[in-house]
C-alpha cells in the first residue's frame, strides 16, 4: 500500500469516528500476510500519526508471525509499546504450533510479547491437526501466565471422531481446572453464557465484519473484513455485497439455527460462508457439534464451580442467578 493511501485511510477513519459519535476510538491492524514485510511503511505510517493530535482515540496493532522481529524493530516497538500492540498467534505446544503454521513455538517472541504487553491475549487455532493436543496445549500457556483465546479453524470438515476427542479435550481441561485451588482459571471456560438466554434478536452476530470492523485491501478499496478481499477470497466478491446492511444482525442469520439453544453462542464466519453456500448467513453445519461440546463444557464447569462455591458460602444474588442460568443450560443441552 503506497504511504499516501495509508495516511488517507487513517486520518479518514479517524474523523469519520470523531463525527459520527457511535464508536468512542479506531484500533488499527496491521495485517498480512506478513505485515512486517513492509516495517518502513508501519513504522512511517504511525510516525505520522503520532506527529500531530488526532480527533478521537486510536491504537495500533501488528499481528505477525513473529519470524521478522529483529533487535532493531523489537527496539522500536518497545519504545512505542504505550501506542502499539504486537499480536502473535500461539497455537499450542511446539508441535502443534509446527503442524499449523511450519514454525516452532521457540522461535516466536512469546516471552518479549509478554514482557512488553503484560495484558495481550495469545491466539490459538485449533485445526484437525492439533485438536488431540488442545488441552495440554492450552494448559502449558496458561500455566506459564499467559492469557489465550482458542477457536476452531474455519473451514475444517469436523467428523464425529472430532467430536469424541473434542468431548475428551473438554473433559481434561474442565477436571484440571477444578482440581487446582489458587491457580488461574482458564477465562474460556469462566465466558459469560448470558447469550444462550438472549431472546432479543433472530441469532447474534458474532463478529464485527462490515460494521465496527473494516478492512482495506493495498489498493485502498474498502470491504468489511479481510475474508472479502480478492487476495484471501481469490475472487472479486464487490457485486455480491452491494447492498447488505452490515449493522442488521438479521441478514447474518441462518434460519436453519432458529431452534438452537447455542445460536447466540456459536461462532461463523460470515465470509466463508458466502464463498462455500452463497449466502452469508448460511452456516457450515458440520461445526455443530463441536460448538455443542465447547458450550456445554462450559455451562457445566461453571455450574460445578457455582455449586462448590455453594457449599461452603453464601452465594452473591449475580452468583445465584449465574448458577441458575448454568444449571438451566446444562439440562437443555444434556449435561
Ligand atoms: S450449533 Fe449448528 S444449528 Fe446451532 S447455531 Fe451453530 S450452526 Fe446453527
Ligand atoms: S466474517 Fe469471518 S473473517 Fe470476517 S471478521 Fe467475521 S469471522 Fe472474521
Amino acid at each position: 500500500m503506497p504511504f499516501e493511501t495509508a495516511c488517507r485511510i487513517v486520518e479518514a477513519e479517524l474523523y469519520e469516528t470523531a463525527h459520527a459519535g457511535r464508536y468512542d476510538g479506531v484500533d488499527f491492524h496491521f495485517l498480512g500476510g506478513e505485515p512486517l514485510l513492509h516495517f518502513d511503511l508501519i513504522r512511517d505510517l504511525c510516525e505520522w500519526t503520532w506527529s500531530e493530535a488526532r480527533p478521537c482515540p486510536y491504537r495500533f496493532y501488528v499481528i505477525t508471525n513473529g519470524t521478522l522481529l529483529d533487535a532493531s524493530r523489537r527496539s522500536w516497538f518497545e519504545s512505542h509499546a504505550g501506542r502499539i500492540t504486537v499480536d502473535v498467534s500461539v497455537d499450542g505446544v511446539d508441535g502443534m504450533h509446527r503442524t499449523n503454521r511450519g514454525c516452532s513455538v521457540h522461535e516466536l517472541p512469546v516471552e518479549w510479547v509478554h514482557r512488553c504487553w503484560p495484558g495481550s491475549r495469545f491466539k490459538m487455532t485449533v485445526s484437525r491437526q492439533t485438536l488431540s493436543g488442545f488441552a495440554e496445549g492450552v494448559i502449558s500457556l496458561v500455566d506459564r501466565g499467559y492469557d489465550v483465546t482458542a477457536s476452531l479453524a474455519v473451514g475444517e470438515r469436523w467428523t464425529d471422531a472430532d467430536v469424541a476427542e473434542y468431548t475428551r479435550q473438554w473433559e481434561r481441561l474442565s477436571s484440571y481446572y477444578r482440581s487446582i485451588a489458587d491457580g488461574p482459571i482458564w477465562r474460556q471456560l469462566l465466558k459469560s453464557i448470558d447469550p444462550l438466554f438472549d431472546n432479543s434478536c433472530v441469532q447474534d452476530k458474532c463478529c464485527g465484519s462490515g460494521d465496527s470492523a473494516v478492512t482495506y485491501d493495498v489498493d485502498g478499496e474498502r470491504y468489511p473484513c479481510v475474508i472479502f478481499t480478492p487476495l484471501v477470497s481469490g475472487q472479486d466478491m464487490r457485486g455480491m455485497l452491494r447492498g447488505i446492511r452490515f449493522d442488521d444482525p438479521a441478514v447474518f442469520a441462518d434460519p436453519a439455527c432458529a431452534g438452537c439453544f447455542i445460536r447466540n453462542m456459536c461462532k461463523t464466519c460470515y465470509g466463508f460462508n458466502l464463498r462455500e453456500r452463497g449466502s452469508l448467513a448460511e452456516r457450515d453445519k458440520s461445526v455443530c457439534g463441536m460448538f455443542r461440546v465447547e458450550i456445554g463444557a462450559i455451562c457445566s464447569f461453571q455450574r460445578d464451580l457455582l455449586r462448590s462455591f455453594a457449599r461452603v458460602r453464601n452465594l452473591s444474588d449475580a452468583e445465584a442467578q449465574r448458577l441458575q442460568r448454568a444449571e438451566a443450560a446444562c439440562e437443555a443441552l444434556n449435561r
